[in-house]
């Protein structure tokens, strides 16, 4: 029997308004080649001047990760050439990075939990992009010292699960402090796999092969099963030694295997040396104090919605998961008088199983604010939860539309005024002298028809907690 070991390395794109050490724009998707300057270009005799927001950045993720923020860090230069990087070397922080010795919790569905160790986030430089175009190949270098956060964990995750667990929970932080959009497709959330097995119970670790990024949290799930499938394969075979390196693979989502990209350079290879051209990195005592105040994170966020609201772990978990559902809940509740039962089934049931197609939380046609106010109009038992239903219906159509008025409109306030549904009651129990008796003989079950001759008399208008306790009196 094997076991895995998995070690997880991110790419966050820091969303900063300048690059890391220039003053040039970080949006990207303007004309190749204009967000430059001689900087980010590397011309000779440029400067690098570090931009603070990009420290204030490291010292969130460093508190939200429990780490280790060091007062003082350095800036290395790992050397390579690459068309994308005219400098031919990064900049990054090798030997004193800012943020080391953090954790992240996971969450298990059987409600357990492990603490998966963060050996350090360091901050660097990214490169600019190759275009390949046909034969010619192009580069574009407005993403040429766009800031980076790299966090690097411990090889501490033992199956493709637990390492989608973490990952998914680094993403949710990410957007909860809002220091990068972490959009995988666009590669501001980028993954790299370290992979390695070993026989269980040995305790040394073996050769780690690493699958560099992939751009889904399912892609990363099955190029983590494949290549443990390959190195137990090669394992057992008795060909481990010769088939497995160490080595960078990429997974091929079309033909579904990791394959042979380039062999992995050691530390030695890329020439590490102290960055001359910056100052030390210094975090003062008022940086610290303003930076580490950070927004309710995740878990607490969780917890907080189970005990404060009585909400079940199911509800909790998929509320606050992502920050912009948690958001939308919370702009909800804002709203006088709404409960967190009804605010819940009507975001997480009612508006979630309309949001069809392109829709989503944060383009919804009927906005937290409007929906809470929904929410508000059941709970002071102005419509049924029946009808709020239509409303919603009507509301997702008619952007323009407002809560009451549409409630007006479809005519669905309910009555609650109890001489109205005291006579309606009284109507019903008139016109079925028979069923009244049976049900004073004893036949309980008749109490169910009285309410929906009721009910459907109003045209479900009535408010069907008056009408029972109407008819309980009633019938007695
Ligand atoms: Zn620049
Ligand atoms: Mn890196």
């Amino acid at each position: 029997m094997f076991e895995t070991i998995i070690g997880l390395e991110v790419h966050v794109q820091l969303n900063t308004k300048t690059k890391l050490f220039c003053s040039c724009p970080t949006s990207f998707n303007h004309v190749q080649n204009t967000n430059t300057c001689p900087t980010c270009l590397a011309l000779p005799g440029a400067l690098p001047v570090l931009n603070k927001e990009v420290v204030h950045k490291s010292i969130m993720l460093g508190t939200a990760l429990e780490a280790t923020i060091n007062k003082t860090s350095y800036f290395d230069r790992k050397s390579y050439f690459y068309p994308d990087s005219p400098s031919a070397y990064q900049i990054t922080q090798l030997y004193t990075p800012i943020v080391e010795h953090g954790k992240l919790q996971i969450d298990f569905e059987d409600g357990t939990h492990k603490e998966i160790r963060v050996n350090r986030a360091h901050i660097e430089a990214d490169a600019g992009k190759n275009i390949h175009d046909g034969d010619i190949s192009k580069v574009d270098l407005n993403r040429a010292g766009t800031p980076l956060l790299e966090i690097v964990s411990e090889p501490d995750m033992r199956s493709a699960e637990e390492a989608i667990l973490y990952l998914k929970k680094l993403h949710s932080i990410i957007r909860y402090l809002d220091i990068g959009d972490a959009n995988m497709q666009e590669g501001s959330f980028r993954v790299d796999v370290n992979v390695s097995i070993r026989p269980k119970g040995d305790e040394k670790l073996y050769t780690r092969v690493e699958i560099k990024n992939i751009n889904s949290f399912k892609f990363i799930q099955k190029a983590i099963e494949l290549e443990v499938a390959r190195q137990t394969e090669a394992w057992e075979d008795g060909i481990y030694d010769e088939e497995i390196c160490q080595e960078t693979r990429l997974f091929d989502q079309t033909k579904q295997e990791t394959r042979s990209m380039r062999g992995k350079e050691e530390a030695a290879d890329y020439r590490y040396f102290p960055e001359p051209d910056l100052l030390k990195t210094v975090v003062t005592d008022e940086m610290l104090e303003k930076y580490s105040k950070i927004p309710e994170l995740p878990d607490a966020k969780r917890e907080r919605f189970i005990k404060e609201y009585g909400m079940n772990k199911y509800n909790a978990v998929v509320i606050t998961s992502a920050v912009e559902m948690a958001h939308f809940f919370e702009t909800m509740m804002a709203e006088d008088g709404v409960t967190a039962k009804t605010a819940t089934s009507l975001l997480t049931v009612e508006l979630q199983g309309r949001l069809k197609g392109d829709m989503n939380i944060t383009n919804s046609p009927v906005d937290a604010k409007k929906l809470g106010f929904l929410a508000k109009r059941i709970d002071d038992k102005t419509i049924s939860g029946k009808a709020a239903k239509d409303v919603l219906d009507y509301l997702m159509e008619n952007v323009d539309a407002e809560v009451d008025e549409t409630i007006e409109k479809l005519g669905l306030k309910q009555v609650t005024d109890t001489g109205a549904i005291e006579a309606m009651c009284q109507e019903i129990i008139d016109a079925n002298p028979e069923k009244v008796e049976q049900y004073k003989a004893g036949k309980d079950k008749l109490f169910g028809f009285f309410v929906g001759q009721v009910m459907k008399a109003s045209k479900g208008s009535a408010n069907p907690q008056a009408v029972n306790e109407v008819l309980k009196v009633k019938l007695s």
